[in-house]
């Protein structure tokens, strides 16, 4: 059976696909998204994101912008900061060492104050993002600039505001709806096979597609053989459903890859969490704290420099981090004066961590772990912190070690207030970063280099934006800043297929 043929073809539910179809659907163009999961399981991994966003403002005239109900009180005892649009070029060049294509970079930091206004419009509010910044100081926040908002109900809030919008525009959307192949025409690009929920396939043509349906993170065959052996292993700390569709169909049709295909963001994980995400419990498996305390192998040895950074410039690759380690597991230590400054995700009931009130005790029920070793790597550490510098949790104190082969850099206090508490950790992967080169108008680029006809990709399937890290916050908002060129263009480009086509009835 075949339908259409409509203008853009949407594939992918996420926020990049979202705001592709929302775009769409304004510059007039008609639209369909396909959404391979049935609607309880909707939005990707942007539902179960924790919905921060990293955008450009300038003070606290833009952050009024974005969250309008701020009152005098809460202006009062916050300094929100600002951040520059070189400083975040800045941090996506630094946390990807200087690999990330300035195109996508400069896009995604000139367009990301805007499209979070854009948003709004379609229904999407903001919060302050408290849980992101350092603890209170007397009462009062320092934001550290970066991810300033998140958005007002997290990733499910996001997600049930964008197909409200999609739902009142009439924009039709299509659950349990798998594109498997795109409908091909010369060079170009016209259309989907999809297969729905009860099996049966059908063509959808349309003047132009829009690829959005993410990474290949839960596909476990692909994670092996791009992002390497042990990557078998990992959790998944999202959707069952981004394995790699829309990635496959693209380079299929000639589409030419781009950005790092071994590469991916993954986190440091709760070691007792589910093989994928589930969108019927609340998140509780991040254990991102660990800046606060240090990270131990198996070995009972230190494997990173848990201060190197602000958190949301390192989390993202310490689960690479984890993973390496033997048995790819680790444990995150605190004592007494750490604990208090640990986030709620650590007081899950159902998981009690292991305590004990010295740290001899603590090595005998580390099971698993070179108990002597440890105790020498917390001797060892307690030694190398510095004394003369104040810890500072609301900025990078300097506060390090000295002389360690393996230094923290910031944030350093010794374990040695009792009780102590250890929990075990693994990896979970977010996302993978190898994807397809787009150019500015997010059109897909062959491999000879020359736009593919009708077919655009936006969000994680974009590749070159992130390699081996990526500063938290950037997800979302690079995928809604694509997602929204792309459905622009889309329109665009299918307005110009329409003419193509009269011009060829009439020259007839
Ligand atoms: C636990 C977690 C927390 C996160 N927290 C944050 C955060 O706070 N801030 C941030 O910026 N980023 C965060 N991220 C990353 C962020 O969620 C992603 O970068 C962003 O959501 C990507 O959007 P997307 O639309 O490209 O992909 P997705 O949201 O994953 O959407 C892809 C969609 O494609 C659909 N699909 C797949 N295959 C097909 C097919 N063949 N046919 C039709 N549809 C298909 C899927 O069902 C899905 O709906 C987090 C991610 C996770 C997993």
């Amino acid at each position: 059976m075949t339908e259409g043929p409509i203008d853009v073809l949407v594939v992918g539910g996420g926020i990049a696909g979202l705001s592709a179809a929302i775009a769409a659907n304004e510059a007039g163009a008609s639209v369909r998204l396909l959404e391979r999961a049935p609607r309880a399981e909707r939005g990707g991994n942007t539902r179960f994101s924790n919905g921060a966003l990293r955008a450009v403002y300038r003070g606290i005239d833009d952050i009024r912008r974005l969250l309008p109900d701020l009152d005098a009180a809460t202006i009062a005892k916050t300094d929100f900061g600002a951040y520059p649009a070189e400083r975040y070029f800045a941090d996506i060049g630094r946390v990807t060492e200087g690999r990330a294509d300035p195109m996508l970079s400069r896009l995604v930091v000139d367009e990301s104050f805007e499209v979070l206004c854009w948003l709004m419009a379609s229904g999407v509010a903001y919060d302050p993002l408290w849980s992101a910044q350092a603890p209170p100081v007397d009462g009062h926040v320092t934001f550290y600039g970066g991810s300033a908002v998140e958005a007002r109900g997290l990733g499910p809030g996001l997600i049930d505001a964008l197909y409200d919008s999609l739902e009142q525009r009439g924009v039709l959307v299509s659950y349990g709806a798998r594109a498997i192949a795109l409908l091909r025409e010369g060079r170009g690009v016209c259309g989907a096979s999809v297969r729905t929920s009860d099996g049966a396939a059908r063509d959808i043509e349309a003047r132009s597609v829009v690829l959005a349906s993410g990474g290949f993170e839960s596909d476990v065959e692909w994670r092996t053989r791009y992002l390497g052996p042990g990557w078998d292993l990992a959790t998944v700390r999202g959707t069952r459903f981004n394995t790699g569709d829309g990635l496959r169909m693209a380079l299929e049709a000639g589409a030419q890859p781009y950005g790092q295909w071994s590469g991916c963001h993954a986190a440091s994980w709760a070691r007792h969490a589910p093989a994928y995400g589930d969108v019927t419990i609340a998140e509780k498996f991040k254990r991102d704290d660990f800046m606060h305390g240090i990270f131990i192998n198996a070995a009972g040895r230190r494997f990173v420099d848990e201060g190197a950074d602000l958190r949301a410039l390192t989390y993202a690759k310490y689960g690479r981090a984890v993973m390496e380690q033997p048995g790819s597991v680790a444990w995150q230590i605190f004592d007494a004066q750490t604990v208090p400054l640990l986030s709620d995700d650590y007081r899950d009931p159902s998981v009690a961590p292991i305590r004990a009130d010295t740290i001899e005790a603590l090595a005998e029920r580390l099971t698993g772990v070179a108990g002597n070793a440890f105790l020498e790597t917390v001797k060892a550490y307690n030694a190398a912190v510095r004394d003369d510098v104040p810890h500072d949790p609301s900025r990078k104190d300097g506060r390090g070690t000295v002389g360690l082969a393996i230094p923290k850099s910031n944030w350093a206090l010794r374990i040695e207030r009792p009780p102590f508490e250890a929990h075990p950790v693994s990896f979970g992967i977010t996302f993978t970063f190898g994807g397809v080169r787009i150019d500015a108008r997010t059109r897909v680029i062959d491999i000879e280099g020359a736009a593919i006809p009708g077919l655009y990709a936006a969000g994680e399937m974009v590749g070159g934006l992130f390699y081996f890290n990526y500063p938290g916050g950037s997800g979302l908002v690079s995928a809604a800043v694509f997602g929204r060129l792309a459905g622009r263009a889309a329109q665009e480009g299918s307005s110009t297929a329409v003419r193509r086509q009269s011009d060829a009835k009439g020259g007839r």
